[in-house]
């Protein structure tokens, strides 16, 4: 099986398997609940055959991560062979993700390369504020090195975070880190590195917009977010100038893609545009087809 692009309406590059198949969470309990406090009900999350399931049923592929942020929470991560593996038994809809906590220093550097070649992950997901780092730090760039050899894009989450939000200290969790300028950097350090910046950036929209304007390595995916919320200057942009940039990514399973789709329908966009936005673009980000 594999992915059928005409087949597909859509896909979502932004989706998170954050439950391990034995019933372990990806994040400490405290954070779990000041999520689930964030975005009103404690959402459910689904098992990677669960999510396989939801996105046939709708014709819509879907890239899946968890977060490994062991050394900022000290919670062991979901194991990303696991969830490629469970890619894998859905690879007509599934595209996996892993993430590595950067603070593994060389042994992140090794899995990365283990992870590509043996167990089929076409990517890599950061979090800069739930892993406790800054992106431009110079000890990891030997990680960003790898991902750039392997030709698979990393996405980083940026602007606010529900974890951790109304928590004492905030759960710990520094919004800081996650400001879209960081990957400017990256991208002049990185130029052959594809790069998507995660959700509407706030408080830092417009700098998401101009790094995805001025470096054709930086996409923007829209996830996290009802597009009902989207700050105006990102429909206006991703209308026009960044119509090539900007991917559809729901957060799955905190926005569901029916509800997402269902509000994108009501935004002003060109016909053309809506397209690029569903499908096209993810294509090229990441990598589907040779170019
Ligand atoms: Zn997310």
């Amino acid at each position: 099986m594999t992915l059928d692009l005409d087949a597909l309406q859509a896909i979502d590059v932004h989706t998170h398997a954050e439950l391990s198949a034995d019933g372990h969470p990806s994040l400490p309990e405290e954070l779990e609940a000041g999520k689930a406090k964030f975005f009103k009900a404690g959402v459910p999350q689904p098992t990677v055959d669960e999510i396989a399931g939801y996105y046939r049923e709708r014709r819509i592929a879907a890239v899946v991560f968890t977060v490994d942020a062991e050394a900022a929470t000290g919670h062991p991560p979901i194991r990303n062979e696991e969830v490629a593996e469970g890619c894998a038994r859905h690879s007509d809809v599934l595209i996996p993700f892993a993430s590595l906590d950067p603070h593994r220093g060389r042994a992140a550097v090794h899995a990365a390369r283990r992870l590509v070649r043996d167990h089929g992950v076409r990517g890599f997901k950061f979090h800069p504020s739930l892993q406790g780092f800054w992106p431009t730090d110079r000890a990891f760039y030997p990680l960003y090195e790898a991902i750039e050899d392997l030709g698979v894009p990393a996405l980083f989450h940026s602007g606010q975070t529900g974890i951790g939000a109304g928590l004492p200290a905030g759960g710990g969790i520094r919004l800081k880190y996650s400001n879209p300028m960081e990957l400017d950097e990256l991208a002049v350090d990185f130029p052959a590195l594809t790069m998507i910046c995660a959700h509407p950036s706030v408080p830092w929209q417009d700098e998401a917009l101009a790094v995805a304007m001025h470096k054709p390595n930086v996409f923007i995916d829209l996830s996290g977010w009802s597009p009902k919320y989207f700050p105006p200057q990102l429909v206006r942009q991703a209308n026009s100038l960044l119509k090539h940039k900007v991917l559809f990514g729901s957060d799955y399973p905190v926005i569901t893609p029916d509800r997402w789709l269902a509000d994108f329908e009501q935004l002003e966009l060109k016909d053309e545009v809506r397209p690029l936005i569903l499908k096209e673009n993810a294509v090229r980000a990441l990598g589907l087809v040779a170019s």
